[in-house]
């Protein structure tokens, strides 16, 4: 049978994609992660914002466009929020919630709504495979942490830990395989405290991988000496820090129940660049979160500026039903789309002065594909550069020349 295994979601859940994707495979079933024609199709749905909601709705359409007579099959978030606005659509056959997806690697023959309690204690039966140069692997679920404007909580449940040997052991099958891993959760801060360890020990027992690491989304608390110390121990740790800001304002972070002040946030960042001097520092901003003034919307600015991110992913505020933040005072559109435009700006040049700041040193960069007469790939920064007379899938040492939007032009190294 030929399937289709999309991922409308973060890297968590294309890391279970990746798991279910080889399930299939070592079945005998012909698996395209791209939305094609096919005999089924599964779709691990996102609701981080209505946006993300909308698209996974709209992908159950574009399938049927491809196959009006293929069996759909439904798992993640937005079906967890609300099952009823797939169900109710022609051809789709089964609809799962966040739990037990990797059933949907046997359950063919399934129907109907089946949106199980999500679990309290980690799911251990998923297990990637590599169709990229880099391969996820999840090492927590879930979240405690309730930000006001956030549903992943209620939708994801409870924060979750894999066993650190659980973890080793996929690592170090993965090192033969990959030339990076990423280690991904929905909360990786809370990571070992319903199992009696720690992110740091994670980390340390990492230590002998033989291939780069690199770390997903955190958040600045988790920033400490013990955890910089043991990433610099790594083998080849990739100093890429995606630290989730979402507001540069003090008292938008209180009412979005976020831990931390902005000079709690600059005091990890800097600690950060004592360990890595060239880290890059990216984050998350939502713009235009109820109540949100021009003054502090300014303060934001002034802080992505002080900070000097190397990437901002900016979002406009997204009501969620059923968190705190729906609740208050909503910020016109067309404020927040402008809000949204500053912010870009703002963005653009502290990373266009970052990239300025790395010419002439080498970087050690990943290829992963080729573009016209370029070979491009990534630092282990997170910088995209791109270089003439490479190989796919190889690291090589390139000296960083010029600028190109948002990609730095180099030649190969010594
Ligand atoms: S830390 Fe906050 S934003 Fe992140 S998943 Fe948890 S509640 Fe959502």
């Amino acid at each position: 049978m030929k399937i289709v295994v999309y991922n409308l979601g973060c890297k968590v859940n294309q890391y279970e994609c990746d798991s279910i994707t080889k399930v299939l495979r070592e079945k005998g079933h012909i698996v395209s992660e791209e939305l094609e024609e096919a005999d089924c199709y599964i779709l691990n749905t996102c609701a981080v914002t209505n946006e993300a909601e909308r698209k996974s709705r709209q992908c159950v359409e574009r399938c049927l466009k491809f196959n009006s007579n293929a069996k759909v099959y439904v798992c993640g978030c937005a079906s967890e929020h609300n099952p009823a606005q797939f169900i109710e659509k022609d051809n789709v056959t089964y609809v799962i919630g966040t739990a037990n997806k990797m059933t949907l690697a046997n359950s063919f023959e399934k129907v109907g709504v089946d949106v199980a309690e999500i679990s309290k204690v980690y799911e251990d039966d998923f297990a990637s495979t590599i169709e990229r140069t880099r391969a996820y692997v999840k090492v927590q679920d879930g979240c405690n942490k309730f930000c006001s404007y956030c549903l992943i909580p209620y939708v994801r449940g409870r924060s979750r830990s894999r066993k650190i040997e659980s973890v080793v052991k996929e690592c170090q099958r993965l090192e033969k395989e990959t030339k990076e891993i990423v280690i991904t959760g929905v909360d990786v801060s809370d990571y070992g405290k319903d199992i009696g360890t720690n992110f740091v020990e994670l980390i340390k027992a990492l230590k002998d991988i033989n291939c780069r690491i690199r770390l997903s989304s955190l958040e600045a608390n988790l920033i400490t000496d013990d955890l910089l110390k043991a990433l610099s121990e790594l083998k080849a740790f990739c100093p890429q820090f995606h630290l989730s800001l979402q507001s540069g304002d003090d008292s938008v972070l209180k009412k979005m129940n976020r831990k931390y002040t902005t000079a709690q946030y600059l005091d990890k960042v800097n600690l950060v660049r004592k360990y890595f001097k060239d880290a890059g520092v990216t984050t998350d901003l939502i713009c235009a979160f109820p109540t949100e003034t021009e003054e502090e919307f300014e303060n934001t600015l002034n802080f992505l500026k002080e900070v000097k991110f190397s990437q901002v992913h900016i979002f406009p505020y997204s009501k969620r039903e059923g968190t705190v933040a729906a609740k208050m005072k909503p910020i016109n559109g067309e404020i927040s789309k402008e809000r949204c435009k500053r912010a870009q700006e703002v963005a653009l040049k502290t990373k266009h002065d970052y990239l300025q700041s790395m010419l002439g040193k080498e970087l050690e960069v990943l290829i992963e594909e080729k573009e016209g007469d370029y070979y491009a790939g990534y630092s282990r920064e997170y910088i995209r550069v791109k270089v003439k007379n490479a190989k796919e899938n190889e690291i090589i040492k390139v000296v960083a020349e010029s600028i190109d939007c948002d990609t730095i032009i180099g030649k190969v190294g010594e």
